[in-house]
């Protein structure tokens, strides 16, 4: 009995070293402090994008994820763009792209969001190897004037609605900024996320890789049906 009441009391001192130890490191360690406090901040800032997730309201101010913009008049373009928000979608389902981000963790991160598309079915990119021949051009932006962590631009013929040209963003800004949480599998899908809007869909509030703050969720059943029901018709 005495052996343990010793080996508790040693357990105890062993806990209080390892605290008080903890505590010390804290408050002299200026690197450790600095870690944790971009920690907690990095907590706090998932729950606001947890929050703002389902709220038209509020993902304006405080989604980090994605905006987009349809039918953008470009000045290249010789066809026709539409101002007119409707839906647009490619002739069929399946376009050439080309991903120049200037950046590994970007440039890995279209890619494998590009296979994870393939794999669907439901739409085939296909790689080219330059900009000018791709119908969909993927780079990256480092802007700190948007929310978005992602930004796609389509633009359309007017008559028959269909994208003749996607330029698709992946904001460097925050998804290679440690401080925003993005790890790489946030950065694939926001990656799909854009592919998303670029394939043709629009956001949607349901367990989706389409939800406005578009890194939570990877490619879903849903939104495979989504594409298939997109281009069912010709
Ligand atoms: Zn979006």
């Amino acid at each position: 009995m005495a052996e343990i009441g010793i080996f508790r009391l040693l357990k105890r001192l062993v806990v209080w070293t390892l605290i008080i130890g903890g505590c010390w490191l804290y408050f002299t360690n200026s690197q450790i402090q600095a870690a944790s406090t971009a920690m907690i901040w990095n907590f706090r800032q998932r729950i606001v994008n947890l929050i703002g997730n389902g709220d038209d309201t509020s993902t304006q101010s405080l989604n980090l994820s994605d905006s987009s913009q349809k039918n953008e008049q470009t000045s290249q373009q010789k066809t026709d763009s539409t101002t007119i928000p409707t839906n647009g979608r490619w002739a069929t389902n399946t376009a050439t792209i080309y991903v120049n981000t200037g950046n590994k963790t970007l440039d890995s991160a279209a890619q494998s969001a590009i296979q994870q598309w393939n794999q669907t079915g439901a739409f085939t990119f296909r790689p080219v190897n330059s900009s000018q021949q791709a119908e969909i051009v993927v780079s990256a932006m480092d802007n700190d004037s948007t929310n978005a962590a992602g930004l796609t631009k389509t633009s359309s013929n007017s008559i028959n609605n269909h994208f003749v040209h996607a330029n698709v963003y992946l904001n460097q800004r925050y998804l290679l900024d440690p401080e925003y949480g993005y790890d790489q599998q946030r950065i694939v899908n926001t990656a799909e996320h854009e592919l998303g809007h670029a394939i043709g869909l629009d956001h949607t509030k349901q367990v989706s890789v389409m939800q406005p703050a578009g890194s939570f969720y990877t490619i879903q059943p849903g939104d495979i049906q989504a594409v298939k029901k997109l281009y069912a018709t010709n």
